[in-house]
């Protein structure tokens, strides 16, 4: 991979954010887009941005998911949105449990660790529907966006933007660019 690179890399959650939250989701064919995703994916990618998917999956340690299926349903997205025209450069998944204390579970950053030098942090932006997907973009120094999509208690951390559905986030992230 290149190095000294700056991408400006839009890092997504996936459950809540790109797709509609299913409890462990094991099922390719149960993947359901919000509908606003396409156009604006489409939109981001034509202004340079490249997208990465970070995303927790404790169903696999919980035996609830099976890493084969988390596989299948990555395979899945990716397949859906080049149907659209839209690329994915990275997706990554946590598998462990949250008593593992692992490195890479949102909100710690060790599931983007071989790209970090790629990212733009000036540029780049995490878009998450939880606060621990907000943490994650502080935790890596990049803006955030919360999309809230449901009530949210002891929230305590501030995304730089809060916004209702992805198409608004899309926008915001386009405006901003204007502007510099
Ligand atoms: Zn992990």
């Amino acid at each position: 991979m290149e190095r000294n690179v700056n991408l400006p890399i839009i890092f997504l959650d996936r459950d809540g954010t790109i797709i509609k939250d299913k409890i462990y989701l094991n099922n390719p064919k149960e993947i359901k887009f919000y509908k606003d995703i396409f156009m604006s994916m489409k939109k981001l990618q034509l202004s340079g941005y490249k997208f990465v998917i970070v995303t927790n999956q404790s169903g696999i340690a919980r035996g609830y998911v099976s890493r084969k299926n988390v596989i299948l349903i990555h395979k899945k997205i990716r397949e859906i949105l080049k149907s659209k025209g839209i690329k994915i450069f990275k997706i990554y998944f946590c598998p462990h449990h949250p008593e593992e204390k692992c490195g890479c579970r949102k909100p710690a950053i060790g599931m983007v660790k071989n790209i970090i030098s790629l990212i733009d942090k000036k540029k780049s932006f995490m878009i998450g529907d939880l606060p621990t997907d907000i943490e994650f973009g502080k935790n890596l120094g990049i803006k955030t966006i919360l999309i809230k999509r449901k009530k949210l208690k002891n929230f305590s951390v501030k995304p730089d933007y809060i916004v209702k559905t992805f198409s608004s986030a899309a926008k915001k992230i386009i405006s901003l660019e204007k502007k510099c």
